[in-house]
């Protein structure tokens, strides 16, 4: 990256997430003047993790990991030296099908999925298409609810992935377009990365070269309103309003609009406005014995229907993360995630925690008859309200760029990163991009 040629800009980011992280790294590397204000009091945004008293490494709030072909990611951990740092595990991934753990992948047991022999051909041969399939555009005109039916099948679509659709997207589930799925089996690998220390260790190191380079992270620092007056923009926080010459907001479109003035009113902010998104939660459980009796890590539950009364399960994910990574980096713990994506309106928002657990926790017992309460040490739940976007049919044409009409804003989120589904990969790809489109405006 070349040095500032002119004088060095001063630049404002709004998130200490992957991407204004991501961002601020190439700013600082061309010589620029940085400062990150960031509402919470810690970096890594939606990766960040907690850690109890007795564990080495911080766990992720919501269940993290990253693709053996995540190369921005990967680029980002060379050019800071700690590549050696991240680790690639090849944990199980199952389903639970009539009462028992089915492997996903294709093994000796998938000639045990309850699908008749030439249902598995279909379905495995409309995988393999789309696998080698090098273009998303086709299949962003259709959706994915009538691709997969059609193409691999009523039955294997309904018994496998309709219940992920549905688990991401719940009311939405037939409205996404088949490339967000078309994306996802493309970029599924069998190993699965993480960073020693957990996602937070990264992070922090991040932030850590961010600050030997001079970068000014604020923490519990939240943007109260930006815009642009004579072609340059400002921010107001802590009550004090400020001008620079550029500024990066990466939050949520609805706050985008609500912090921005007179955005709301543009053609761009009516295109921000219509984006989609849906919320996710995790209940993580600390236990004192192994859950998942395979050493399954991810397990996906059944649903035929995205109300929660009606589905066997009241979540969509069980996830026995120390079946992923050794539990001696939790003091001995056994760690269970319960996950699931909602509607911020959703009661899943408004109960109280121990309402959650109490809805949740049965299904563990459901999953292992063995399991008893006395097992449980401890649980967290964490709920983020901008979790995961929604796509639609022809979702390319609707995109926001990443350049907004106020002069010298730019806004960078996992709302833009189509085809692919957000991921701190995307988020350093989209913070990059956008620093480099502010650096050249
Ligand atoms: C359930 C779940 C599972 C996931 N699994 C994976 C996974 O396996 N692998 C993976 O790579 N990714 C995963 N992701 C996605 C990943 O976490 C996100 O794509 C990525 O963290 C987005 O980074 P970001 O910086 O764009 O946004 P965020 O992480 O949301 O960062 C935005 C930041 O802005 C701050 N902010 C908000 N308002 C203000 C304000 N007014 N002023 C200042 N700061 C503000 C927030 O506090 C936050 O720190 C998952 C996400 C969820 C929810």
């Amino acid at each position: 990256m070349r040095r500032a040629e002119q004088s060095p800009l001063n630049i404002a980011i709004i998130g200490a997430g992957a991407t204004g992280l991501a961002a601020a790294w190439d700013f600082a590397r061309a010589g620029h003047s940085v400062s990150i204000f960031e509402a919470t009091d810690r970096v890594g945004g939606l990766a960040a993790g907690f850690k109890d008293d007795n564990w080495d490494w911080t766990l992720e709030k919501f269940y993290h990991h990253w693709f053996a072909n995540d190369h921005d990611i990967l680029r980002l951990a060379d050019e800071m030296g700690v590549r050696d740092k991240i680790i690639f595990p090849r944990p199980k991934t199952s389903f639970w099908l009539d009462g028992k753990i089915v492997r996903s992948e294709i093994s000796p047991s998938a000639l045990l999925l309850p699908l008749p022999l030439l249902a598995t051909i279909r379905m495995a041969l409309a995988g393999l298409a789309i696998k080698l399939s090098p273009r998303w555009q086709p299949f962003e005109h259709v959706t994915a609810d009538s691709w997969m039916r059609r193409w691999m099948g009523r039955q294997a679509y309904e018994t496998f992935f309709k219940p992920l659709l549905i688990g991401k997207f719940a009311h939405e589930y037939d409205q996404v377009p088949m490339s967000f799925m078309w994306a996802r089996i493309v970029k599924r690998t069998l190993k699965l990365g993480t960073y020693q220390g957990g996602f937070q260790a990264f992070m922090d190191e991040l932030a850590r070269q961010l600050r030997e380079r001079g970068v000014r992270i604020c923490l519990n620092a939240p943007a109260q309103g930006i815009g642009s007056r004579n072609g340059k923009p400002w921010l107001k926080a802590a009550g004090e309003s400020r001008q620079f010459d550029r500024l990066i907001c990466t939050t949520s479109p609805k706050l985008l609009l609500q912090l921005a003035e007179g955005l709301a009113d543009t053609a761009y902010g009516k295109e921000v406005a219509a984006l989609k998104s849906i919320g996710g939660l995790c209940v993580v459980f600390a236990l004192k014995h192994p859950l998942l009796p395979d050493d399954t890590y991810w397990l996906n539950l059944p649903a035929d229907t995205p109300e929660k009364s009606r589905s066997a399960f009241p979540f969509l994910a069980l996830v026995e993360h120390t079946n992923y990574l050794p539990r001696k980096h939790y003091g001995g713990d056994h760690i269970i995630y319960c996950g699931d994506y909602v509607h911020p309106g959703h009661e899943y928002f408004r109960l109280d925690e121990e309402e959650l657990v109490e809805r949740f926790l049965p299904a563990l017992g459901k999953i292992n008859p063995a399991f008893e309460r006395s097992w449980l040490r401890k649980w967290w739940v964490w709920r983020a309200p901008y979790a995961q976007p929604v796509p639609r049919l022809h979702h390319s044409q609707r995109l926001p760029a990443v350049n907004t009409p106020l002069p010298g804003v730019y806004w960078a989120s996992m709302s833009q990163v189509y085809p692919w589904d957000r991921g701190t990969n995307y988020a350093v790809e989209i913070g990059r991009r956008a620093a480099a489109l502010a650096m050249s405006g």
